[in-house]
Order: structure tokens, then C-alpha cells, then sequence
């Protein structure tokens, strides 16, 4: 069996070895799920601006239809999933810790399930590249390992880049989740051609899969299809099996021994990152001209009935995928939307499955890790399982005692929240919880002194306006005036002139 190319990998510090449990769901094939009775499509979907409807309450719409239309650089448009109705257009609860709404189209399917008009197909050996991020573009791609980044902004990072290398992250490093190792066994040539197609996009001469050791099947299998091609740029590539593998930058660091500057882009180092499962969606837009509305979500954890890899609606309630897989066993300990590392609590079963949700985990007690927080013992375990080179337990004291700026000067931004360092803490201190508050905080007071500088800066705006109309307006009645006498003192001259002739 092909084991995946023998590169020299670069071993880098930190990380962790949690327990995979990725036999729970690793051998069950993708099914399908029926169609709920309704799809709640969130605008928000990926990083940068919502969204905007082009439909309204009522409009009967067809399966790949455009619903909404991305808003600026950084957005991503959204499809219907199926064919039917639209039923309403307002706030839903969104796929969010927070369960906050957000806004939702929401739409009843008629059950026919017909497509509408498809984008033609698109031939990427003779498409030019920015005709095949502009595909991607179209069709609402966003990065499908959970950062949900518009992916045809990254493959126009040629323009302002010298890019060399595309790395295809099928790490898949999170416990539970089998979703991108089973589209790599299930649907290799398919992968393997949205990853060329990226790469073609990208204009780069290399191509580096990374899979972890625990994936045997998926690297035999992409491994044979690179051997098929004969294409010697690519290499697939076996990382060791070590939380968190799938970060960006540990990742390239891994392959490559390059490493990315804090706060800067892998593609300022000419390096450019892909999700396995989005190179699958670009192969459907390029190839087949079908948007993104549907994706893989592995639905695992001791407390459900029935675990495997489901073909999910964009827009399926979760409730409906759990109630497929016949409920729960127990209630469950921990209900999460992603692993059990970096996935959001579910806060109610009613939110959707959205382009970013790889996996929903119903965790059973004995799954969680249980124990009493305890004050640090400033064993500095959290220091040596940090793969950024942090020291979360001092990080986490300042936070504590509310110094957020000394937290940052530590490297708080350089934080992950991979949550490695909560989970080797003998202490059980809930530092990701610490980072994340602290990561919050900074955001909403950077926001409030954005909108205050912008409010500042449209009042010196709306003052130099009115200082200008007020400057026009007095040019323009001293004009007047200094007309006015002109007129009357030509009239008088002519009057002058007239009574001369009389006389
Ligand atoms: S692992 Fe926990 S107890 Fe040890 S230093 Fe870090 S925070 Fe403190
Ligand atoms: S959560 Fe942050 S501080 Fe903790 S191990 Fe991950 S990167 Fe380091």
C-alpha cells in the first residue's frame, strides 16, 4: 500500500496527543439525509460581511439559485440548497456559542429538488486563473475546516504574492472528526482535481497534501492518485498524528521548516493554505458549475444512538440531523458544533448546519473531562503543550487581575484557543476560556473606538461641509449684492446719460 511521499517534516515544539475516537465514525461510508421540512440559511456564514438578499417572502426559488449576494471584498454569496419556497427573510437563531440571531432566509423545500440554471463548466486547463477564482467566488466557497475564510480571496493572493507552495490541510488533527478522511477515501479523484485546480488558480509549482499517520486509507488513496497523474508536483505527505496539526502555521512549519512571523500571512513566506473538503467544493463549482450547499459533517460522541459521515444541506436544522441518527443514548455531557478542541457549544438544536460546521458531537459524561478548578501550581505543563511558545499561566494571571495589555505584550494575540494548555492543566483552569473573554474584550473595545473615530470623523466631515456651504452661500449673495450694484449703478449711469441728451 502507498504510505504518502518520504519528505523530510520538521518537528516543531508543543502540542498534544488527546484521545482521537475517530473509530466511533472512521469506517461509516457518507449517506445522504433526507430533506428536512426546512432550511434556515444563515447570511453570515464566513469571515467578513453578511450577505445580502436578492430574494424576498414568497419567491419560489430553484435548487443553486443565487439567494443573496456577497457585500464587499471580504464576503461570500449564498445558494439555495434545494428547490421551493421562501417563507421568510429575518433574525434566526444562529450556529453560535452565543446564540444570538442572526439574519436567516428561510425556506420550505418543495421536495423536487430541481436545479436551476448551472454556470457552465469550466475547463481549468485552459481557464485563466483569475476565471477560476472568480468561479470559486461565485459559487460562495469558503474554507471548510471551520475558518470559513472566502476562498477566492485567498487564491488571488497571487497578485499581491510570490507564491510558491499550496498546502492541502487533510491533517483533519481534531479528535472525532472523520468527515475529511472519509471524502478522501470516497471521493479521491474528485479531491485530488480541486486541489490541482487550486493549484493552477494559485500559480504555484508545489503542491504539499498533509495527512495525518492515523489516516492510512485516505494517504494510500490520494497517494495513488498523484501516481496516476504523474504529475511530480504534488507530494502527499504523512504528518505525525499530534493535536493541533491542522493550524495553519505548525502545519507549513511541519512541511517546510519555514517559519511565519507573528501576525503576518503563511503568504508573505509564498505559502497558501486549503482545506481538504473546500478543494472538493471547488472541483463541483469549476467542474460541474454547483455552488456550495451541502457539505460532509461527521456526527459522533458516546451520548447519540447512531454516529457516522452525513451529506448535509447547508441550512439543516441540527435537530434534524440528530433526530436521523435516532437521538441521543443519554442527555448529552457536552453538545458541540466542530471537535471537542476548537468547536462551539451547541446553544440550541433549532441553528443550522452552515459551510464551516464539520461535525456535530454529542459528548456522553464519561467523555468530558471532569475535575475541580484548582488554583495554578505554576507547574508549567501549559508552557511546554503551547505549539505557539507561550506561557498561558501568565497569560492567564494577567487577564485575571484585568491587565489585557500585559496579556497581549505575552503574545495573547498569537493565541490559537487550541485549548492544548487547558487540557494537560493538572489545575483544570479554564484558561482558553480566560483567552477567548480577553480576545473578545479587545475586539469590542477596538470596535467602539473604530465607530468613535468614526463618528469623529463624519462630524468633522458634516462641519467642513456645512463651513463650506456657509463660505458658498456668502460668495454667493456678496456675488449678488456686488451684481445688484453694478445694475443700479449702470441704470444710473444710463440715466445720467439719457437726461444730458434731453437737455
Ligand atoms: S498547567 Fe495549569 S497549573 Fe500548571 S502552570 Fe499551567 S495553568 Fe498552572
Ligand atoms: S490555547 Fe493558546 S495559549 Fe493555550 S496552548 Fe493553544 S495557543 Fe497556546
Amino acid at each position: 500500500m502507498p504510505k504518502g511521499n518520504i519528505m523530510k517534516i520538521f518537528r516543531i515544539s508543543g502540542g498534544i496527543h488527546p484521545k482521537g475516537n475517530k473509530e466511533l465514525s472512521a469506517e461509516k461510508a457518507i449517506e445522504p439525509v433526507p430533506m428536512p421540512s426546512v432550511l434556515r440559511i444563515p447570511l453570515q456564514q464566513h469571515i467578513g460581511a453578511p450577505a445580502v438578499p436578492i430574494v424576498a417572502k414568497g419567491d419560489v426559488v430553484k435548487k443553486g439559485q443565487l439567494l443573496a449576494i456577497a457585500r464587499g471584498a471580504v464576503s461570500a454569496p449564498v445558494h439555495a440548497p434545494t428547490s421551493g419556497r421562501i417563507v421568510a427573510i429575518g433574525r434566526f437563531v444562529a450556529p453560535h456559542a452565543s446564540g444570538l440571531p442572526g439574519a436567516t432566509i428561510t425556506m420550505r423545500p418543495d421536495r423536487r429538488d430541481e436545479w436551476g440554471e448551472r454556470l457552465p463548466a469550466l475547463d481549468p486547463a485552459t481557464a485563466e486563473p483569475s476565471a477560476l477564482a472568480e468561479r470559486v467566488g461565485s459559487c460562495g466557497i469558503v474554507g471548510m475546516g471551520g475558518a470559513t475564510f472566502p476562498s477566492a480571496v485567498k487564491l488571488n493572493l497571487r497578485s499581491r504574492h510570490a507564491l510558491h507552495t499550496l498546502v492541502i490541510n487533510a491533517a483533519e488533527c481534531e479528535p472525532y472528526l472523520t468527515c475529511d478522511d472519509r471524502l478522501m477515501r470516497e471521493r479521491t479523484d474528485d479531491v485530488f482535481d480541486g486541489i490541482r485546480i487550486m493549484a493552477k488558480a494559485l500559480g504555484v509549482a508545489k503542491v504539499l497534501i498533509a495527512i495525518e499517520g492515523n489516516k492510512p486509507e485516505a494517504l494510500a488513496a490520494l497517494t495513488g492518485a498523484a501516481r496516476a497523474t504523474g504529475d511530480k508536483s504534488v507530494a502527499v505527505v504523512k504528518v505525525p498524528t499530534r493535536y493541533p496539526m491542522g493550524s495553519e502555521k505548525h502545519l507549513v512549519q511541519t512541511l517546510t521548516g519555514l517559519e511565519t512571523p507573528a501576525r503576518a500571512l503563511t503568504a508573505d513566506i509564498g505559502i497558501v493554505v486549503h482545506n481538504v473538503a473546500t478543494a472538493y467544493a471547488v472541483y463541483k463549482a469549476v467542474r460541474l458549475g454547483e455552488p456550495l450547499i451541502s457539505r460532509i459533517v461527521t456526527v459522533s460522541g458516546k451520548a447519540m444512538v447512531r454516529t457516522g459521515n452525513f451529506e448535509v444541506l447547508i441550512g439543516t436544522p441540527i435537530h434534524h440531523l440528530i433526530s436521523h441518527c435516532g437521538g441521543h443514548v443519554e442527555e448529552p455531557a457536552r453538545l458541540l458544533l466542530g471537535g471537542p478542541m476548537m468547536g462551539q457549544p451547541i446553544s440550541s438544536t433549532r441553528a443550522s448546519i452552515v459551510k464551516g460546521s464539520n461535525g456535530v458531537l454529542a459528548l456522553a459524561e464519561s467523555e468530558v473531562p471532569s475535575g475541580k478548578t484548582m488554583p495554578c501550581i505554576r507547574c508549567t505543563a501549559c508552557v511546554v503543550a503551547c505549539p505557539c511558545g507561550l506561557a498561558p499561566f501568565d497569560m492567564a494571571q494577567r487577564i485575571r487581575n484585568d491587565e489585557l495589555d500585559g496579556a497581549v505584550k505575552i503574545g495573547l494575540l498569537d493565541c490559537l484557543s487550541c485549548g492544548s494548555c487547558a487540557w494537560v492543566c493538572p489545575s483544570h483552569v479554564p484558561l482558553v476560556q480566560y483567552f477567548n473573554y480577553a480576545k473578545g474584550k479587545l475586539t469590542a473595545e477596538q470596535r467602539a473606538k473604530h465607530k468613535q473615530e468614526e463618528t469623529k470623523r463624519l462630524s468633522q466631515f458634516r462641519d467642513m461641509r456645512m463651513d463650506k456651504l456657509k463660505k458658498a452661500k456668502q460668495e454667493a449673495m456678496a456675488k449678488m449684492m456686488a451684481e445688484r450694484e453694478a445694475k443700479k449703478k449702470a441704470e444710473l449711469a444710463e440715466a445720467a446719460d439719457e437726461a444730458k441728451v434731453t437737455e
